[in-house]
């Protein structure tokens, strides 16, 4: 190894986590008696000793000092899907008009931001404000930007949950009682506690800071809502785990050095399958920490981003005809030594306790397909969930052959054998021989066994990771409830076990599939099998005050039934919002920049025609193309007036949410559809000089 090279695995070993108050530097800087009491409210949940707390704000105040911090901030997740921060300075004046640096207990347990511009969806009137956040200690606190940054819950006065972290805390929680419960019965008495735990891999867009801020759709709304076709797209395959080219390159480095310093375990990065689209995945962690961490890689890409030059695009949806982005939530249970719940092993026939976990998943999925739909429904979603490049909006489980394998010879009376995946020759005995995995890959399955996890593919690339996982949490945590009570009443533990298995199996097979979920022949099969298929967000979110999942969350306490339909509320309120701005957008562009460009051409072209016929030429295809613009142009500016009244229409429903969002998805969506097509149409009849924004060929081939 050169000495550089040994230089920079150093400097990578010494600057991952350098800027997170991790457990290494709280054993090393907390008193053993503090820092024992914190471990156990974090590992056991024990309420938290507020003499500890004063102790540990005093530490984690000189620590931040020391990296540069001059401020902290309770950072928490309101409903807006993105993080939200306000600052305060660690000062406090003295009588003789200095400062000094202060931090206490119950300014890092306790904060009081406004609540009333956030979305409550009615569970806080405005001259209720008030709003509290809460430290939650099973999150590092970091330093970023001269900030100490405190994860927190965050609450309303009346003490409902007013963000996504805390019902993520309440199903880790619930999933923990009831995964304990079940793992008893198995005979494991020493278990502490279960966790799930998550990888997300995160896609994204990067483009031309210089090209970006010249679309308006861009800035405002985070998509292109016009846009031809550009002549090449994603067909030659040849973007997907292509060459990494170096200004990309400059910017994935940076951008991983910036999350290492956070502690994100930023490890795997390639380019994706459209064209300037990459992907990111972190090293799983608990669900709660990997929720955190996937806000802070958002967070970080788009700013790295900027000091390349570049704009990191999160949206699900950026470019209409090229591949959306998604996000791919790995997902897994597993006890505080580590043992993976989900782990089959070498002979899963045999692999009991493995058996009725999987056994739990697959009747979880199958009894709460709506809540999996709903906990990915949005506006940006929609471009993708059901499109031929994203799961379908079908929810359904892949197993894989082994798997399937054994749970057929379960329903058949008994299973006796594993197939195993063998050896892999590839002909020439200067290559290795390879062993096989078990079963192949599937790529458009949206929640897929993939060895010793289930990866859930329908999140949206723009989305918080937390409903999906609080939502995934929670319905296993009832199947394994249900289970629980059978066993502890059971006086024959194997066999009502195996009755269990093969209940499930005979009762819930029916959601699971191997095959292409993008086929024709897919949706008429989950149509026979009873399976829902639940087309848009829209639709998806009258789930959420469904009897059944009101119920089922007020049993785990997860949400209670007044924060369920609060936020029945805002989602759709989220969405009329979302789809006016983009409607709004759609005419101002339509009208200050496209209407003046194409008129600006055709009059540029009458002269051309005036000009050619006076000295006697033939203006046939000057004409030709004149008439052709002015039909078209005719047809826009026809669809703009519709979408104009559409938008009026929908926004004058306010009083009803449910129907206002209907009608933005109805009226406004499905207009804007009709003026795009016209704009894309023009685009590709006017000169490229005069038409007035950046094309798809320039947005995406740029970089
Ligand atoms: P691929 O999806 O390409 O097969 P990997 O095998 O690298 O990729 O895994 C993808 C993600 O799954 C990574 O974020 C990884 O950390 C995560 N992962 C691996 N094991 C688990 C687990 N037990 N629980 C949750 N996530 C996991
Ligand atoms: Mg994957």
């Amino acid at each position: 190894m050169s000495h550089t090279h040994e230089n920079k695995m150093t400097a990578l070993v010494e600057i991952y986590g350098s800027d997170v108050f991790n457990d290494s530097v709280m054993r090393q800087s907390l008193p053993k008696d503090v820092y024992q009491s914190l471990r156990k409210t974090i590992e056991e949940q024990v309420p938290l000793d507020p003499k500890v707390a004063d102790v540990v704000a005093s530490v984690m105040k000189d620590w931040a000092i020391s990296k540069g911090a001059t401020h902290f901030t309770h950072w928490f997740q309101p409903m807006t899907g993105i993080t939200a921060e306000k600052h305060d300075a660690f000062i406090s004046p003295t009588a003789d008009g200095r400062v000094v640096m202060e931090f206490s207990g119950k300014e890092l347990i306790k904060g009081e931001p406004d609540a009333s511009s956030f979305p409550s969806g009615g569970l806080r009137a405005t001259f209720e404000a008030r709003g509290y956040t809460a430290w939650d200690c099973t999150s590092p606190a970091f330093v970023k930007d001269g900030s100490l940054y405190i994860p927190t819950a965050f609450a309303s006065y009346t003490g409902e949950a007013l963000d996504k972290k805390t019902p993520l805390l309440r199903s880790m929680d619930a999933m923990n009682r009831q995964a304990l419960r079940v793992l008893r019965i198995l005979g494991n008495k020493t278990t502490q506690r279960v966790t799930t735990t998550v990888g997300p891999e995160q896609e994204y867009f990067i483009i031309d800071k210089k090209l970006f801020d010249q679309r308006e759709d861009l800035i405002l709304t985070g998509r292109t809502l016009f846009g031809a076709k550009p002549p090449k797209g994603q067909e030659m395959e040849d973007h997907y785990f292509g060459h990494i080219k170096d200004r990309i390159a400059a910017f994935m480095s940076d951008l991983d050095t910036e999350l290492w310093k956070l502690g994100v375990s930023a490890k795997t990065k390639h380019n994706e399958v459209a064209p300037a689209q990459h992907e990111l995945a972190l090293i799983f962690s608990t669900t709660n920490i990997a929720t955190d961490h996937n806000q802070l890689t958002m967070e970080t890409m788009k700013k790295i981003a900027l000091r390349h030059g570049l704009v990191c695009l999160l949206h699900e949806k950026p470019f209409a005809g090229i591949n959306g982005s998604g996000k791919h939530n790995n997902w897994s249970m597993a006890t505080v030594e580590g043992q993976n719940l989900l782990e089959p092993g070498k002979t899963p026939h045999e692999n009991i306790q493995f058996l009725l976990f999987l056994s739990a998943i697959i009747k979880a999925v199958d009894d709460y397909a709506d809540l999996l739909r709903v906990s990915c429904a949005s506006p940006g979603n929609d471009h993708r969930l059901g499109a031929n490049e994203a799961p379908p909006a079908i929810i359904s489980i892949f197993l894989g052959e082994q798997l399937t394998d054994i749970l057929d010879q379960i329903e058949a009376g008994g299973a006796t054998k594993s197939k195993s995946g063998g050896i892999m020759n590839l002909g020439t005995n200067s290559l290795p021989s390879l062993p096989k995995d078990t079963t192949d890959r599937n790529r458009t399955s949206p929640f897929a066994f993939t060895g010793n996890k289930f990866e859930f593919r329908m999140v949206g690339s723009m989305q918080s990771i937390a409903q999906a996982n609080f939502t995934l949490n929670t319905i296993v945590a009832e199947s394994l409830c249900q289970f629980a009570d059978r066993l502890e009443k059971s006086k024959n533990v194997p066999k009502e076990i195996s009755a269990i298995i093969f209940e499930t199996i005979k009762d819930h097979k029916r959601v699971i599939y191997n095959g292409n979920n993008y086929s024709e022949e897919w949706v008429k099969e989950a149509k026979k099998r009873g399976l829902p298929n639940i087309h848009s967000a829209v639709e998806a979110f009258a789930a959420i005050c469904a009897e059944k999942n009101l119920a089922l969350m007020e049993k785990h306490g997860v949400l209670s039934r007044i924060e369920m339909e609060a936020r029945c509320q805002i989602q759709y309120e989220i969405y009329s919002k979302t789809i006016n701005i983009e409607g709004q957008t759609m005419v101002e562009m339509s009208k200050r920049q496209i209407l003046p460009a194409v008129i600006g051409y055709k009059t540029d072209l009458a002269s051309s025609i005036d000009s050619i016929l006076a000295v006697g030429g033939n203006a046939e295809i000057e004409k030709e193309l004149f008439n052709k613009i002015s039909e078209s142009l005719i047809s826009f500016s026809s669809n703009l007036a519709k979408l104009e009244k559409a938008i009026d229409t929908a926004a004058s429903l306010h009083g009803d949410t449910k129907a206002q969002a209907i009608s933005y998805r109805d009226g406004v969506f499905k207009k804007m559809g009709e003026l795009r097509k016209d704009a894309d149409t023009l685009e590709t009849m006017v000169g490229a000089e005069y038409w007035p924004m950046p094309t798809y060929s320039e947005l995406l081939f740029n970089v």
